[in-house]
């Protein structure tokens, strides 16, 4: 079995971006920048937040967090917001979820400027992506998508099941695939037998939140296997698929944590410089 090691591909793709954020500055002068918005002071936003600015500089990227206390009123998140979009220096903006809950989320996705939105949740870049244009991808599964095709180049017929249709994972996972020719199945909470689906997938990516959902006799033989969940349980963090089962059919899975985590903050600094390149084409 292959176990796929997301942090060494996000390190890969680290040292890919270095160069090329290095070949940017040399043609236009100026380098990509990323602006973060951080609300409050929940701690697992801190941690994120804290690893994206190390990541961004460490690829040389311009960083910046610009932080408020949970009191903040929405306006003045939506005036910040505006201003970063008519900011040259600023490529992306992403605004660190969760807000807290006098803050309207919607407003503040469609507040960015579809240009500059990092995170790809802007109705604008949803819409492009599901038609199959160019447009800002959400970094997990943008993640996801390249962790797949390092191991199975060609996904042309593959048959792919997507457990859980969130707006975040599963939903631009099942556009990501479709674009490659997979027959893509989307399964939720409501679906009629889940195993049964699962079974008839030569790629699953199981993105639901509950811990080792999906088990070793759930997977055929030689599947690709994408855990998407962090789960935290008495025994550590674990994901969405019971690793030590279905380590015995996968022909290679992602570990939890050191699978799809890593990839995820790397594609969010691939995003920022393809916002770039756009606006500077
Ligand atoms: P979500 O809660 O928004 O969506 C979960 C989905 O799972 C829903 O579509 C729901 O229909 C489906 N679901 C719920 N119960 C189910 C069941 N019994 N059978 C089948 N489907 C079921 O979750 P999300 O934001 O997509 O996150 C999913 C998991 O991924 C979480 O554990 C989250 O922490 C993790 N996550 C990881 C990363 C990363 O970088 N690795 C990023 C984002 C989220």
């Amino acid at each position: 079995m292959i176990l796929i090691d997301g942090k060494k591909a996000a390190a890969d793709l680290r040292e890919e971006l270095k160069k090329e954020v290095l070949s940017l500055k040399d043609k236009f002068n100026k380098v990509p920048g990323l602006t973060v918005i951080l609300i409050g002071d929940l701690a697992p936003s801190q941690i994120y937040v804290r690893n994206k600015e190390k990541s961004a500089t460490e690829v040389g990227l311009k960083s910046e967090v610009i932080r408020y206390s949970d009191s903040v009123e929405e306006s003045e998140v939506l005036k910040k917001i505006d201003e970063l979009n008519n900011d040259d220096s600023v490529s992306g903006i992403l605004v660190q979820l969760p807000l807290p809950k006098h803050i309207d989320k919607q407003k503040v996705i469609e507040a960015i400027m579809p240009e500059k939105d990092v995170d790809g949740f802007h109705p604008m870049n949803v819409g492009n992506l599901s038609s199959g244009y160019e447009s800002s991808i959400p970094c997990t599964p943008l993640g996801c998508y390249l962790l797949i095709k390092k191991i199975e180049p060609n996904l042309n017929g593959k048959k792919a099941v997507i457990v859980g249709r969130s707006n975040l994972n599963g939903k631009p996972m099942t556009q990501l695939l479709l674009k490659e020719n997979c027959t893509v199945t989307i399964t939720h909470s409501k679906t009629n037998d889940l195993k049964g689906e699962c079974l008839k997938g030569d790629i699953i990516v199981a993105a639901v939140g509950i811990p080792e959902l999906v088990k070793g006799d759930w997977v055929k033989k030689d599947a690709i296997v994408i855990d998407v969940g962090i789960n935290k349980t008495e025994n550590g963090l674990v994901g969405d698929v019971a690793f030590d089962e279905v380590s015995k059919v996968a022909k290679a899975l992602t570990p939890v944590p050191g699978g799809v985590g890593p990839m995820t903050i790397a594609c969010l600094l691939k995003n920022t410089i393809e916002c770039f390149k756009r606006a500077n084409k």
